[in-house]
């Protein structure tokens, strides 16, 4: 018999975990006649009764096993431990708080079962986000899709259905700070897009504040393009350029008697400080990349596990 592995990271879910667990059990446990399955949960350092509430439906339900986290290490993180420990040969990625309807697994693995290999969910539409959210995630998937050599789909999450085969060449990824979206894309494979309407959160806060999105939104830029280094190139150019345009300005003004450049100030002080930005800004990109080098270069764990439950 097949079997199906649903991948669950949670961070501070308390107010879902239970909710959760019996949508998505009650989904699994109507494919029984075709399909074994597991459900793996990963407590990515949440504080909260999390991890309680999810130790209690481990022992109660031996389908459930548990990952815990020493710390918070991100959600990326969280999925990637995951897909470590599945032994399924279909995986299905989904958030905790049932944003991404689990009802829909049944129609992801109709498509699985034609062949297709990677059936990642597109949101047709997105309730209960703030404007600034939509914006940003717009915003983002234009900058990514102009940098980037492979096409991300836009309104993607990390919502899909995976076979086996896939996880398995991303398991041998060794790369950090992993962007699993664009990674799903640019493994190839036979992919399908899933049109389902994203629902608003089940109850509690969003786990993605401003600075995780942003960390998100680089890691996915930087791990697929090298073009903001290229960019560098470009704005020491575009900035060369313009003080040669002052220069040409300043010495004509002089040779030809203007007298409206008295002391000079406002020049040095305007290409100083558009130097010092374009310098800032370089070394800033340059030092993101130096940053993942050296990240990659150290070997530490991408996570570290503080306990299993139901895991051997
Ligand atoms: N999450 C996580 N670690 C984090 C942040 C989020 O494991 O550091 C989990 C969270 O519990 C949820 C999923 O990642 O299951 C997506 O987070 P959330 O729903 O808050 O993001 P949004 O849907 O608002 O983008
Ligand atoms: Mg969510």
């Amino acid at each position: 018999m097949k079997k199906l592995s649903l991948v669950i990271p949670m961070y501070y879910e308390e107010e879902v975990a239970e909710d959760c667990y019996k949508r998505v059990s009650k989904v699994v446990e109507g494919l029984k006649e075709n399909y074994e399955y597991e459900i793996i949960f990963i407590n990515d350092g949440s504080q909260d009764r999390t991890l309680e509430i999810l130790e209690k439906i481990a022992k109660e339900d031996k389908n459930v096993k548990v990952i815990s986290f020493s710390r918070n290490f991100g959600h990326q993180a969280a999925v990637t431990a995951g897909l470590k420990f599945v032994t399924g040969d279909a995986i299905i990625i989904m958030d905790a708080d049932l944003q991404d309807p689990p009802e829909l697994i049944p129609d992801m693995l109709t498509k699985w079962e034609e062949g297709f290999e990677v059936i990642y969910g597109k949101r047709k539409s997105r309730e209960g986000e703030s404007a600034f959210k939509l914006f940003t995630a717009k915003a983002f998937y234009a900058t990514i899709n102009k940098l980037s050599d492979i096409e991300i789909p836009k309104n993607t999450g990390d919502f899909r259905l995976v076979d086996r085969k896939v996880v398995d060449v991303i398991n041998t990824l060794p790369e950090h700070n992993k962007f699993l979206r664009g990674l799903f894309s640019w493994v190839g494979f036979k992919q399908y897009a899933y049109e389902y309407e994203r629902k608003e959160r089940l109850a509690g806060k969003t786990k993605y504040p401003f600075k995780k999105m942003m960390k998100l939104a680089s890691d996915g830029i930087m791990s697929f393009s090298t073009k903001p280094l290229k960019l560098v190139g470009g704005l020491g150019i575009f900035s060369v350029i313009v003080s040669i345009l002052i220069l040409i300005y300043s010495i004509l003004s002089f040779a030809l008697k203007w007298n409206n450049l008295i002391p000079g100030w406002t020049s040095i002080m305007c290409v100083t400080t558009f130097l010092g930005g374009v310098i800032l800004i370089s070394l800033y990109m340059i030092g993101e990349y130096i940053a993942r080098i050296y990240d990659e270069v150290r070997h530490r764990p991408e996570y570290i596990i503080d306990k299993t439950i139901n895991i051997k």
